[in-house]
């Protein structure tokens, strides 16, 4: 049940030592005015959305007031961006308010971003405008619904003040809630000083949090990072599976809890292509879809070089447990990949050959430009003949070259054991019909900055929160953009 009034914080990683964070200064915006509150998160974690709704309940989630349990601080913390590693990153436009326990017993951060300048800011102003936190908003939420874990976001208020970016901007602040805000480059920040006490402290802080039953093993530390590797290897195969691009990879922006994290220039893919790059800060590709997997490695090995100090007082001895530890990652990757894209096809057996269907059918989806959620959750249709007439062949450019696919699948789907109303309720149930295509959230941007409309918004988060469900009546949600309503990149600071 939710506790009436403003919420109860429990705040443990304030109480770690000082020099894990900054404490901030006042930063109050002008005139906060709630866009959303995401009431069944509240409820999730026993908060009382209507005092959320209050006024002293928008004050907080604007940054302007804090109940008396909060101990606001900026999070010290490095990371490699794009390869190169900056020592002092930090929060610059986040607050961790406190920590609160759920309503299963799970303890959760909550963070506001945008909510002002900190110590770690440098140049920046502290701030997000509308369209980023509304972006964020409808892709954490969108991502939750389909079961990938994520951090969740349970409200954006807009502040009355403009930002500046090329122009000026309405601003907002998003309330973000995280099992933890415990990244690889909080690792990277006290390994690069050198503060072996301090890496100890949140190695133990992280296996307290996350993984309590690791404290018991013989080696605790390998065991962390063995599971980091597991749950970051599990959580990318995941978003590969919805075609998900996170967009900014960098090690500051991937989590110890497994919870994707940073949503900016993330999107979905409309077309199938695995070079596909949105971000507009992505020169190289370096983070495109095909790329993931082996980022997501490459930002292991980075977090296992913090913990070398911890692994072995024998160095050469500490390296060879993490190189063995890191090689466990391709195994847990392939281990979901491979399972959900089985699933996706309506193969429950495992069968060799199997995963040579997947990637043929990979193959002409990208040189046929075909349709990556239309396309899988077409076969759902496809395999009882309730789908029209070639229904998923029209996605391709060249629909022979799907039809002559489709013959081979049907005759694996032949030797299934399953019947086809089982196979078709598990395709159902993996092959999402509505994710937040990218034109869309263009599109509800674009209403709320440039109309002050917010009901696009609403319904966008409606549409998407039921990813697996028919929704006649919003139908349009599922089809890819109109050649005039493509995106072709999308960025971070607007
Ligand atoms: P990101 O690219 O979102 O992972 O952010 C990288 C770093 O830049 C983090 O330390 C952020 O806190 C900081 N940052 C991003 N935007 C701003 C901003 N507008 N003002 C201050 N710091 C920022
Ligand atoms: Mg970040
Ligand atoms: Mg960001």
């Amino acid at each position: 049940r939710a506790q009436a009034g403003p919420p109860v914080f429990d705040n443990s990683y304030a109480r770690l030592p000082d020099r894990f964070f900054a404490r901030p200064a006042d930063n109050p915006v002008s005139a906060p005015k709630l866009i959303r509150v995401n009431r069944p998160l509240a409820a999730e974690l026993g908060l009382d959305a209507a005092w959320l709704e209050s006024p002293d309940g928008i004050g907080m989630l604007a940054g302007n007031g804090f109940p008396a349990s909060a101990e606001p601080i900026a999070q010290a913390y490095a990371g490699h961006q794009f390869g190169n590693f900056v020592p002092q990153l930090g929060d610059g436009r986040a607050l961790l308010i406190g920590e609160v326990i759920d309503t299963s017993g799970k303890r959760r951060d909550l963070q506001l971003k945008g909510s002002g300048r900190t110590l770690f800011s440098r140049g920046g102003d502290g701030r997000a405008a509308v369209g980023p936190v509304l972006r964020e908003y409808v892709v954490s939420e969108a991502m939750a619904a389909l079961g990938i874990p994520t951090t969740r976001t349970l409200a954006a208020v807009a502040t009355g003040d403009p930002v500046y970016r090329e122009t000026p901007l309405p601003g907002a602040v998003l309330a973000r809630v995280a099992a933890s805000h415990i990244r690889i480059g909080t690792f990277q920040y006290f390994a690069v000083r050198q503060d072996v006490e301090a890496i100890r402290i949140l190695a133990d802080h992280a296996i307290g949090r996350h993984f309590p039953d690791l404290a018991e093993r013989e080696q605790p530390y390998l065991a962390l990072l063995e599971k980091v590797i597991a749950v970051q290897a599990d959580l990318v195969a995941r978003w590969m599976l919805v075609g998900f691009i996170h967009g900014v990879m960098n090690t500051d922006n991937m989590t110890i809890s497994g919870e994707t994290i940073d949503y900016g220039p993330c999107a979905f893919m409309d077309e199938y292509h695995p070079g596909t790059v949105f971000s507009s800060i992505d020169m190289q590709g370096r983070y495109a879809y095909a790329n993931q997997p082996r980022i997501a490695a490459w930002n292991l090995t980075r977090f296992a070089e913090t913990l070398l100090p911890l692994l072995n007082d024998d160095q050469d001895e500490a390296v060879r447990m993490a190189e063995g530890a890191l090689k466990t990652f391709q195994s847990a990757y392939d281990a979901t990949f491979h399972h959900g894209w089985r699933l996706k096809l309506g193969l429950l057996a495992d069968q060799d050959g199997d995963l040579q269907l997947v990637s043929d059918l990979l193959a002409i989806m990208a040189s046929n430009q075909a349709d990556f959620m239309l396309t899988f959750r077409g076969l759902a249709d496809e395999i009882d003949g309730s789908a029209g007439e070639d229904s998923v062949g029209r996605l391709f450019a060249e629909p022979k070259e799907f039809q002559d696919w489709a013959e081979r699948w049907r005759q694996r789907l032949a030797q299934e054991p399953t019947q086809t109303a089982e196979r078709r309720k598990v395709m159902l149930s993996t092959n999402p019909k509505y994710i937040p295509r990218n034109h869309r959230v263009e599109a509800v941007i674009k209403a709320a900055v440039e109309g002050g409309d917010f009901r696009p918004f609403e319904e966008l988060l409606e549409v998407i929160i039921r990813p697996f469900d028919e929704q006649p009546e919003r139908a349009a949600y599922a089809l890819p953009p109109q050649q005039h309503e493509r995106v072709l990149q999308t960025f971070c600071g607007t």
